[in-house]
C-alpha cells in the first residue's frame, strides 16, 4: 500500500493503521468502509485560573459523571508546569479544525447539519445544548459551573484559555459512540487497513491499553 504525504513523500507499506482523528470517518469512507459513525466536532474551551490563585487548586478535581454525557463535566486540572485549566464546555463547532469561536468551513457545517444524526441528539438535548451555548459566551455563567466545586472562585480569578475540538463519533439514530470502532476496507488495498474510527475518552491520551487493543486487532485482521 502506498501512502502518500502531504509534503510529497511516498511511503510504501505492508498494513496501514490509520488514527485520523477529526477525518477518521473521512479516511475510512473513502478506502470502502460505511460512512458510519460519522464524526460530528465539538469544541472545548479552557478557562485558565490566574496564577496568583492556583494554590486553590491542589490536584484534579472532577464532577461525577452525568451516564448521558459521560465525557462532559468541568474539572480542575493543574499542570505540569503550574497552570490550572478549568473547563472545558462542549459546542458544536462549525469546523472539524474550528479551535476559535467563529472559525467556519462551510463544506464541515453543511456535513454536520445534514445528518440526520445530529438533529436527533440534538432535539433529544436541546435545553443543554443552549446551556453550553449560552456558557460558551458568558465567563460569569462559566464561573458559575465552577463555584460548585470551588465557592471562592470569581470571575476576577479567571481568563479565557486554549481549545480543543472533540471528535465525536455519533450514529444515525443520533447516539453518541462510547465505545471503540474498528474497520476495515474491502478488496486488495482496504484489506490491508485498519481503521481506528473512534477512541473514547477517558483514559485516552497516550493510553498504552489502548495501544496494545489496537495492536492485537491489527494482529487478528491481518492474520499477523
Ligand atoms: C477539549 C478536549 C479534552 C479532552 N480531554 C481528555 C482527557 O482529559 N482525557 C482523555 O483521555 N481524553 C481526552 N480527550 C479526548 C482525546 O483527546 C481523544 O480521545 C484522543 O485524542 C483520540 O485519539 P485519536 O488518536 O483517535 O485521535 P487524535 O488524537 O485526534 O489524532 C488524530 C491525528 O490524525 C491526524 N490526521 C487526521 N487526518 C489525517 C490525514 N488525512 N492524513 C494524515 N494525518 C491525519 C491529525 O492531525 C491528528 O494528529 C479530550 C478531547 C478534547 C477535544
Amino acid at each position: 500500500v502506498a501512502v502518500w504525504c502531504p509534503q510529497g513523500q511516498q511511503v510504501s507499506c505492508g498494513h496501514i493503521v490509520t488514527c485520523a482523528g477529526l477525518h477518521s470517518d473521512r479516511l475510512a469512507h473513502i478506502s470502502g468502509c460505511s460512512p458510519q459513525p460519522r464524526i460530528v466536532p465539538f469544541r472545548g474551551d479552557y478557562l485558565l485560573l490566574k496564577p496568583e490563585k492556583s494554590y486553590l487548586v491542589k490536584g484534579n478535581i472532577y464532577p461525577v459523571p452525568n451516564p448521558r454525557f459521560p465525557f462532559l463535566g468541568f474539572h480542575f486540572t493543574p499542570r505540569m508546569d503550574g497552570s490550572v485549566w478549568l473547563g472545558p464546555n462542549a459546542v458544536l463547532a462549525f469546523k472539524r479544525e474550528g479551535y476559535k469561536l467563529l472559525d467556519f468551513s462551510p463544506g464541515d457545517f453543511l456535513d454536520a447539519v445534514t445528518y440526520s444524526g445530529l438533529w436527533k441528539l440534538v432535539l433529544r438535548n436541546v435545553s443543554y445544548g443552549l446551556g453550553e451555548l449560552y456558557r460558551a459566551f458568558s465567563l460569569s455563567a462559566q464561573v458559575r459551573q465552577l463555584q460548585r466545586f470551588i465557592p471562592e472562585v470569581t470571575t476576577n480569578d479567571v481568563l479565557r484559555g486554549p481549545s480543543g475540538v472533540r471528535a465525536q463519533a455519533l450514529d444515525s439514530e443520533g447516539n453518541l459512540v462510547d465505545d471503540f470502532v474498528f474497520d476495515g476496507g474491502s478488496g486488495a488495498v482496504g484489506s490491508r487497513i485498519l481503521h481506528v474510527r473512534n477512541a473514547p475518552s477517558p483514559a485516552a491520551t497516550s493510553s498504552l491499553a489502548i495501544a496494545a487493543a489496537i495492536a492485537d486487532e491489527a494482529q487478528r485482521r491481518f492474520r499477523l
